[in-house]
């Protein structure tokens, strides 16, 4: 989500003179484009405006400025506490409000001061958004959905992103036409909570998941469709079961985060879902579509969190056989109700949770990826590999195909017969 908001960040300024660059060294402009889900990616913020600091200073001395914003959730977290603490900041402006970016810039040249916008308007975001975005490469993202009213009680994100909010079909279809036309082959459909979308048709109808889905297959040039993140509790679109079953351009692979593998850490997360919900889910999307693959996002250490709970979540990573996870160590947030929550379980605890969940989730991923050993399977190649006349690619399940060949193929889909597989990626040849 923050990848495709700090695109939306550049187009909106392309129309006042600025133009992208690739490091912040001479820049008119820097916008730190910011996440607060974690307490590590949160302090990394003040570390590194403390580099752009140095270079703002240098930029001063010669006579010239630099603007440095901090966009995202600190910003919406942190607020003005931002100036207190780095008042080289000039502009703090929150997630749902940086397309007043531009008006931001024109205050604080009015003021000769800084400038703060944390306000929610996710429907005026949208209609302001520039219409002729740049190419985002051949997988390109759309977001259709914001915010979430789920409310775990570890989790920052319904604070700094708001509640809900379903962009316009029209708008989807729209950027989604724009995306295949500048290269896209595949596009991946974003939101906090995709699996809640719920936004308006044309003639005043509400569409689900599912149907946006239906119709987003039909457009020409579009190869493949992803959605990302889903709540397993939000799955209860049956349309979104058919089009798994029915439409090949949407790819058989789901990432359905379930946190821990324990009925009773689910509880008390406020997960709204079991162990036994979850895993119905799973078997529902495959016998929808038997070749369908998971990905999920685990939290080990979580308040409370005893030995036997967290072997729940190493067998039901197991027990699913997922292809690919993210495991994070509980990070208390301020304001969240899991952070004011006893029994906190100690750091060497958690380090020690983590890197055993990891070396189980390694090994299914390995697994996962030998099953493919001398299968032929269809790869988008988007990149140029990291040894010379190497480039790279991802099948169906988003694993990473590294193949000789020539760069002339990327952005094009070739049959690959996979010949090695390793724990993060996997060797092939094209099959002439
Ligand atoms: N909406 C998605 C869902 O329901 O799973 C997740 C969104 S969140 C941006 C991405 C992941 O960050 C979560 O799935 C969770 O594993 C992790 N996360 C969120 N809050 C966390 C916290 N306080 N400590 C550690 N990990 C956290
Ligand atoms: Fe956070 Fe996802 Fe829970 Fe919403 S559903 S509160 S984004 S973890």
């Amino acid at each position: 989500m923050n990848v495709y908001d700090s695109v939306k960040m550049g187009d909106l300024l392309k129309p006042h003179g600025f133009s992208l660059h690739d490091a912040p060294e001479g820049a008119d402009m820097v916008i730190l484009n910011t996440c607060h889900i974690r307490e590590k990616a949160s302090e990394k913020v003040y570390s590194e405006l403390g580099r752009i600091r140095k270079e703002k200073e240098r930029l001063q001395k010669d006579g010239s400025n630099m603007v440095i914003a901090v966009a995202g959730c600190v910003a919406q977290a942190e607020g003005e506490e931002i100036f207190k603490r780095a008042p080289f900041v000039d502009i703090v402006v929150g997630p749902q409000s940086y397309q007043n970016l531009p008006a931001l810039l024109e205050e604080i040249k009015r003021k000769n001061s800084w400038a703060i916008d944390l306000d929610f308007h996710h429907e005026a975001k949208f209609d302001t958004m520039p219409e002729d975005s740049g190419s985002q490469g051949v997988s390109a993202f759309v977001s259709v959905q914001e915010g979430c009213d789920k409310f775990c009680h570890f989790c920052v994100v319904p604070y700094t992103r708001g509640a809900e909010f379903s962009r316009k079909v029209s708008d989807i279809m729209r950027e989604t036409i724009r995306m295949i036309a500048m290269g896209a082959k595949e596009i991946t459909l974003l939101g906090q909570n995709v699996s809640a979308y719920h936004g308006t048709s044309e003639d005043g109808s509400e569409w689900t998941l599912g149907l946006l889905i239906k119709h987003l297959v039909k457009l020409k040039g579009l190869e493949r469709l992803r959605y990302l993140t889903s709540h397993p509790r939000d799955m209860t679109d049956e349309e979104l079961f058919t089009v798994h079953a029915t439409e090949e351009k949407l790819m058989p692979f789901l990432h359905l985060p379930i946190q821990s593998g324990s009925n009773k850490i689910l509880q008390a997360m406020n997960r709204k879902h079991t162990r036994e919900f979850y895993l119905d889910l799973i078997a529902k999307f495959r016998l929808a579509r038997p070749d369908m693959a998971f990905s999920s996002d685990f939290i080990v250490g979580y308040p409370g969190e005893t030995e036997e709970d967290f072997l729940d979540t190493i067998s039901i990573v197991r027990e699913v056989g997922y292809a690919l996870c993210y495991s994070f160590k509980y990070s208390p947030r301020p304001g969240t109700p899991a952070s004011a929550l006893e029994h906190q379980v100690p750091e060497d605890v958690k380090d020690e949770r983590l890197q055993r969940l990891q070396s189980v989730i390694l090994e299914e991923q390995h697994k996962f990826n030998l099953q493919k050993v001398g299968m032929i399977m269809p790869v988008l190649f988007d990149k140029v590999g990291k040894k010379e006349g190497q480039i790279a690619g991802k099948t169906p399940y988003l694993q990473t195909v590294i193949i000789k060949g020539d760069v002339d193929m990327i952005g094009t889909t070739a049959n690959v017969t996979i010949t090695a597989a390793y724990q993060n990626s996997l060797t092939g040849v094209v099959v002439r």
